[in-house]
């Protein structure tokens, strides 16, 4: 199921991109209303994009393009829809993504050889602990994937600690699928009712949504924590519905690897430059061979860094590290720059903390402010140091940290319509 490309060299590797994006262009510049009046707008001969590098020559996307421009963006009638997936907009209004049957067949390739990159082959048994509905795209993603896969699959969906034990005992899957803070829920129910973890016939789980490791790709806090109880391999996976693609980890674990036949990456700067190799900067993305709603060079918004060496495994596709946090979320704090997830990890070190959120605001001369608002459930001045020294030992800056209510941060937590937890709140683009 590992497709050739991802071992052929470098130059192969570019060279048959080259080839997908000249397909590309052509598709976009017949179907797509929104790319057409971009290439006449800014006089670009789409024959005179024949690089990589020439991609430069063509504006960036944003967010609140596909929004404004929603239905431009749309290469085809809605009679050849079959999925309606939705991500949140910027702007307010939700942003539909049309996935024609083709769409599903490559999502359903996307998944299955990302799968079989984290090792899971014909007769394994994934564990879904991911929602399948609600106009999302991975839980479908992972159910195709898997059928494409040959591997099977049982939904049980997210939360439920009782559930998700109750089917791993009785079906034994081998993979399962989820955010790796629950997989924190689903030790501590296993602690409480003696079941043996590490006899659970679990080999490994795939994470997403939260980050696993450290740039330097060592394990981070939270999944120190996970494999001092359950003794399995953590493979990260990331994807959003606009990429349409997902990269997942190798079993050497150092970043999720890139499909070339998928996906065309930039990392690029404030200025929409490329930023220099082994800096970080925003994920730019071009979808290969998408029917319903392909982007090119989309701008993510995720802060993160790449790695080009060839990986152990054998595979000469670029691999992306953690995500370093949200370009939006970027702080500019006492000089330092910083991202929320940073913060979260440091808090994570602390059992004792069982509740928190970030909010970020400007104060009167315009610069950022950091107020982290936790929840304990014995607040003393001597753990209140203990953070604070962490914070400074770590970032070496400390935000303003205060103790709050649980019930008052949880409602911070979860507004309304939020699909997750809220972990951050920023004040600071309001009037
Ligand atoms: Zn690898």
């Amino acid at each position: 199921m590992i497709p050739e490309i991802e071992y052929a060299s470098k130059a192969e590797i570019n060279n048959f991109q080259v080839g997908k994006l000249k397909v590309l262009l052509q598709y976009l510049n017949t179907n797509s209303a929104f790319y057409k009046r971009l290439f006449s707008t800014h006089k670009i001969d789409i024959s005179t994009i024949n690089s990589l590098e020439d991609l430069a020559a063509i504006p960036t996307t944003t967010k609140d393009d596909l929004q404004q421009y929603n239905d431009d963006f749309i290469c085809v009638p809605k009679n050849k829809i079959v999925d309606y997936v939705t991500t949140s907009g910027t702007l307010g209004d939700p942003v539909l993504f049309g996935l024609t049957d083709s769409d599903l067949d490559r999502l359903a390739y996307n998944e299955a050889i990302s799968f079989a990159c984290a090792g899971v082959g014909q007769d394994d048994v994934i564990q879904l602990m991911t929602t399948i509905d609600r106009r999302f795209m991975a839980g479908l993603a992972y159910f195709l994937g898997a059928r494409k896969l040959g591997a099977g699959i049982i939904r049980v969906g997210n939360g439920i600690p009782e559930l998700q034990w109750d089917s791993i005992l009785k079906f034994k899957p081998t993979y399962i699928i989820a955010v790796p803070s629950f997989l924190l829920k689903l030790i501590e129910y296993a602690k409480q009712h003696n079941i043996d973890l590490n006899n659970s016939g679990i080999k490994g789980a795939i994470c997403i949504g939260e980050p696993l490791r450290a740039q330097d790709f060592s394990l981070n806090t939270l999944s120190k924590k996970i494999k001092e109880s359950w003794n399995i391999e953590l493979y990260s996976t990331y994807a959003s519905t606009e990429m349409n693609t997902a990269f997942t980890e190798c079993e050497q674990q150092k970043g999720g690897h890139q499909h070339p036949e998928l996906i065309i990456t930039e990392i690029l700067d404030d200025n929409n430059q490329p930023v220099a190799k082994g800096e970080s900067g925003e994920l730019t993305i071009t979808t290969l061979g998408v029917e319903g709603m392909p982007l090119l060079r989309f701008k993510t918004g995720d802060i993160v860094k790449a790695h080009y060496e060839k990986c152990e495994c054998g595979r000469n596709t670029m691999r992306l590290g953690p995500v370093i946090g949200r370009k939006k979320q970027m702080i500019k704090y006492k000089g330092t720059t910083l991202y929320p997830p940073a913060m979260h990890n440091i808090l994570n070190d602390f059992n004792e903390v069982e509740a928190f959120v970030i909010e970020l605001s400007h104060n009167s001369i315009g610069t950022d402010e950091i107020l982290i608002k936790i929840a304990v459930n014995t607040p003393t001045e001597s753990l209140l140091q203990s953070i604070k020294n962490h914070f400074r030992a770590k970032l070496r800056v400390l935000p303003k940290i205060e103790f709050s209510d649980k019930k008052e941060i949880q409602k911070l937590q979860f507004p309304k319509m939020s699909r997750k937890p809220v972990m951050v709140i920023d004040n600071r683009n309001q009037a």
